[in-house]
């Protein structure tokens, strides 16, 4: 018992330490860029790590949290009900699942189609609330399968500023990334120059920009990003 309280205790130090260092480098990043560090919200990418590693973030101050699976965190959010998480869904997402997706989270990151966000708009209208969500947006071609193109990224959020249940407040993208986290850099602004495009188009607001994971945040932090997203920097390798 006390060898294992030990372990833990070892673990969210860990964690905290991990944490710590990458908002002080978002912080920087950010300044680089003449933006305000406080612009810029981590959220820690907690898939496939347990719930006592969410519980100890927190404890140290982390409230954003991402995840990607519906059923592992189905799970962790009912563990963890009691703390003030904020919970983003983040993962590829089937119209048929998101039955279970509406409502639990704070922020979906992941709406690529208006069949998902049809589903979205009606469970969280069924449970009268209303979904703020992002439009995942495919930048880099043919590998990448999730996210709506760029090309149809203008009729899909004209189609969802019809559901008023579900509230569009930015973009997101996952850029592939193969060599160096420079060559992404224009991604990251592209994403930015249609978030651009469709405020002027539309007269809506879309502050968030979810951009940036481990190899590749400081990059996105200095092109806009207001969300990074971040998993293998705070808790480790994945199984
Ligand atoms: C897993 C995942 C991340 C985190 O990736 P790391 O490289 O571990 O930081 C970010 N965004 C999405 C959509 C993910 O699936």
């Amino acid at each position: 018992m006390h060898e294992e309280n030990e372990l833990s205790e070892r673990r969210a130090a860990q964690l905290e330490e991990n944490r710590v260092r990458v908002l002080d480098d978002m912080a920087r990043a950010a300044r680089a860029a003449g933006r305000e560090p406080g612009d810029v919200r981590l959220v820690a990418v907690s898939k496939r790590h347990p719930a006592s590693d969410i519980a100890a973030l927190c404890r140290a101050g982390q409230v954003d949290f991402g995840e990607n699976y519906v059923q592992e965190a189905a799970a962790k959010q009912d563990e963890l009900a009691s703390l003030p998480v904020r919970w983003h869904f983040i993962g590829g997402l089937q119209s048929n699942k998101a039955k279970f997706v509406a409502g639990k989270y704070a922020l979906v990151h992941s709406i690529d189609s208006l069949k998902l966000a049809r589903v979205l708009h009606n469970k969280a209208a069924a449970l009268g609330v209303v979904q703020q969500g992002l439009l995942q947006v495919s930048l880099c071609g043919e590998e990448q399968k999730s996210g709506t193109t760029a090309d149809g990224l203008e009729a899909l959020m004209e189609q969802v500023l019809e559901l008023d249940h579900l509230r569009i407040v930015g973009l997101m993208t996952m850029p592939f990334v193969c060599g160096d986290a420079e060559e992404v850099r224009p991604v990251f602004a592209r994403l930015r120059t249609l978030r651009d495009a469709l405020e002027q188009r539309f007269g809506v607001d879309l502050p968030e920009l979810s951009m940036g994971m481990t190899g590749d945040f400081v990059q996105a932090v200095q092109e806009g990003a207001t969300l990074v997203r971040i998993g293998t920097r705070i808790f480790g390798p994945r199984d």
